[in-house]
């Protein structure tokens, strides 16, 4: 009996009747259908809109972090439930560790990250804040804030849990509901991890919804505030992006699409070589991974004139050793396509690829396929083509044959290799393999202008290359041109995309009170009580000391140095200081760091656990023998992370204004210094 796919909408599961029948990709069972009844998206909307948008910003930055390693820790600890719906994809276990592992990977690391990078509260001060007037009284900065709005994610049939996932960790850290549309071929995959995560209790209600079929009105109905992915064919995400409402209300439409991802053997590269074996290994892992139904996988693989027949022959070597089958089979290396409907696409575009291309390797090479009922599986020969002109032909540039086909296209120099990689119009990742590093200086900057990431690989990178083909949290994911021209992943710029980013005016106080964080020309306060000796929770933005006077002598600088090792001409030597542009000794840089920390420390123990580090240091101004300089320090963010120590005392990240002024009342050196915080007694964990 085939099962029913079903939505998720407005927190009930919806779908009873069949109707898009679902084949196992391996045996061609019967085994899902999506469902029959149409979904209201008005009621999507609103639900999102009404229960969905509250329920995330109800919780701050910091709270959706910890959400989200939570929900990364209950999927990770049920990922046996997926394994098996996953192997009806056609995915191997090494495929399905890509596909799950990758998604809850993703999220462990957006939660890390929001964890350590994201303040308290629901906006993001993004600085640095410049004066606009001349008394300092006028200062501009920028915010970002939640959009309020929801997000549509469009995904394709290829990775049903990462890529859901790795567009819900950004979106769900940003505050903003996701509408998830999955492609339906996967769907049911898509679906059971939907499941685990509504079960785990974890997501605010109204925060993640899923669409299974199509869109009906949905986009019709949404709004200036909300946001579009997709990540599918370019014919698609041209149709789509072309929806009216889309444009009236300048709605976000974020797009990774097709994408010919080339690797180039470097010239440099013999047949003797270590890196001669990755290129061949490179190539032929992307051929057959999720068997080659990867967006970033390498369709055009770029080999100098003269070692075209060398690769082919160790490519075919290798691929020879990689048993197609059953991916249950503990065997197989490469499963079928995710369906059957994807054979027949892969096959007219290789019939395609053909008309300019010579077949090396493909299904007349005796392939066959192990395991039970493979004869009505979804298996597609691994397919290897040869362009010999490739620069003057188009086809093998334009045709992305989803599955394990590759191109190999020879080339008489580096300027030709980097002409056909550019030939792709815009790809997700390319790879040079070469140890030659001038080259790769001259190549680089010319493929980066038509690729998202490029991968240079050589043996000292090879022993921890996480690959050509593996998108990763903190680096940017989509390519420009015909790859979409959109932007995923890349840490915490991902984050980004789904807030608003605004400018903002006014006075240094006004601008304080609104990012929560103090601004340099803002108010202060100053009390009897030393700022160090504030609980986190005592603890105000704004409070401040300004420190008694020092002058700096001779005697600190040799002590100084003879403390450090430091004996820098420009403190020591008197002759060659005076020709220098300062014209005299100056005490070390390092001195006056340390000497504002004895000018501002409150020595005794107290709330303040440890100093981790500082940021944005500068020295501004020289200090001479003889000048006098005191320091304010001024409490300028805080974040709260939760935290307990080890005797179980809260604490939060304190991040404290220091600026150093000399006797004239100029800025000598300008610091942020990072510490740890206890919160009072009460507020124990
Ligand atoms: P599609 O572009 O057909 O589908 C992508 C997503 O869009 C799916 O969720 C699909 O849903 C949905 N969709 C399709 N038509 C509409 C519509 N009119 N309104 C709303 N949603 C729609 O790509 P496929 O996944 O079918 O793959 C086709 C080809 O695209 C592949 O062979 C490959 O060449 C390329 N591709 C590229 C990828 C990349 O990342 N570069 C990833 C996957 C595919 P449904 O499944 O219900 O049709």
């Amino acid at each position: 009996m085939t099962q029913i796919v079903q939505s998720y909408i407005a927190g009930r599961w919806v779908g009873a009747q069949p109707a898009q029948v679902i084949r196992s990709a391996v045996n061609g069972r019967n085994i899902f259908a999506t469902h029959a009844e149409a979904s209201d998206f008005g009621e999507v909307v609103d639900h999102g809109r009404r229960v969905g948008i509250p329920a995330l910003l109800k919780l701050d930055f910091q709270e959706r972090a910890e959400r989200l390693k939570a929900l990364a820790k209950y999927l990770q600890a049920s990922k046996d439930k997926l394994y098996p719906v996953s192997s009806h994809t056609g995915a191997t276990r090494a495929d399905g560790w890509v596909d799950i592992e990758g998604g809850t990977g993703t999220l462990f690391a957006y939660a890390s990250l929001g964890s350590s990078e994201l303040p308290s509260g629901n906006l993001i001060h993004e600085g640095p804040v410049v004066p606009l007037g001349k008394g300092g009284q006028f200062v501009g900065s920028h915010v970002l804030v939640p959009r309020r709005g929801l997000a549509v994610h469009i995904n394709a049939f290829n990775f049903p849990v990462w890529g859901m996932l790795e567009k819900f960790a950004p979106t769900f850290l940003a505050g903003m509901p996701c509408i998830v549309k999955p492609g339906s071929s996967t769907s049911y995959l898509t679906e059971a991890t939907v499941r685990l995560m509504v079960e785990s209790g974890i997501l605010p209600e109204g925060s993640l919804q899923l669409v299974v079929g199509g869109t009906g009105d949905l986009l019709d109905r949404l709004a200036g505030e909300d946001i579009v992915t997709f990540t599918g064919s370019a014919d698609t995400a041209a149709k789509l992006k072309r929806n009216d409402n889309l444009i009236r209300q300048s709605i976000p439409f974020n797009v990774e699409a097709d994408s010919l991802n080339c690797a180039i053997l470097g010239p440099d590269v013999s047949p003797d070589d270590e890196e001669f074996d990755l290129f061949v290994k490179e190539v032929a892992r992307e051929m057959t991974v999720k068997a080659g139904q990867k967006c970033t996988a390498i369709r055009r693989a770029i080999v100098p004139r003269d070692r075209v027949d060398a690769v082919i022959t160790r490519l075919k070597a290798r691929l020879a050793k990689v048993v197609v089958g059953d991916p249950a089979r503990e065997d197989v290396r490469m499963g079928p396509l995710a369906s059957h409907a994807q054979v027949e696409d892969v096959a007219a575009r290789v019939a395609q690829l053909l008309a300019e291309t010579e077949q090396v390797l493909g299904a007349s090479d005796g392939f066959a396929p192990v395991g039970d009922g493979v004869e009505e599986g979804a298996f597609f020969a691994p397919t290897v083509l040869l362009a010999r002109q490739p620069l003057t032909q188009d086809t093998v540039h334009d045709v992305e044959a989803f599955g394990p086909v590759c191109t190999l296209m020879a080339y008489d120099d580096v300027d030709e290799a980097l002409t056909l990689a550019a030939r792709g119009k815009g790809s997700l990742v390319g790879t040079l393999v070469t140890r030659d590093t001038q080259l790769a200086a001259r190549a680089i900057p010319l493929a980066a202008a038509s690729h998202g990431r490029l991968l240079l690989l050589e043996r000292e990178a090879a022993a921890e290359s996480t690959g050509h083909g593996s998108p990763l949290p903190l680096l940017k994911h989509g390519g420009p041109g015909r790859a979409g021209g959109g932007e995923e992943l890349g840490g915490l710029r991902s984050v980004k995309h789904y807030l608003q980013r605004t400018a903002l005016q006014g006075s240094p106080s006004m601008i304080a009170a609104v990012v929560g964080e103090y601004v340099r020309g803002a108010k202060v306060q100053e009390s009897e009580l030393h700022p160090f000796r504030k609980t986190f929770d005592d603890l105000a933005i704004g409070d401040s000391l300004l420190t008694h006077r020092r002058t700096v002598t001779e005697a600190d600088i040799v002590n100084f140095g003879g403390l450090s090792g430091d004996y820098f001409y420009m403190h020591f030597d008197a002759i060659a200081a005076q020709q220098s542009p300062f014209g005299q000794r100056i005490a070390h840089g390092y001195f006056v760091l340390s000497a504002a920390a004895g000018l501002f420390v409150s020595p005794a123990p107290g709330p303040v656990l440890a100093n981790y580090g500082l940021d944005n240091l500068r020295f501004t101004k020289p200090v001479g023998i003889g000048d006098t300089i005191r320091a304010r320090l001024t409490c300028k963010r805080k974040v709260d992370r939760k935290k307990v120590d080890a005797q179980g005392r809260g604490q939060g990240v304190v991040a404290w204004d220091v600026a150093v002024t000399n006797q004239n009342d100029e800025l000598v050196a300008t610091y942020d210094i990072l510490t740890l915080v206890s919160k009072k007694e009460a507020d124990a964990a």
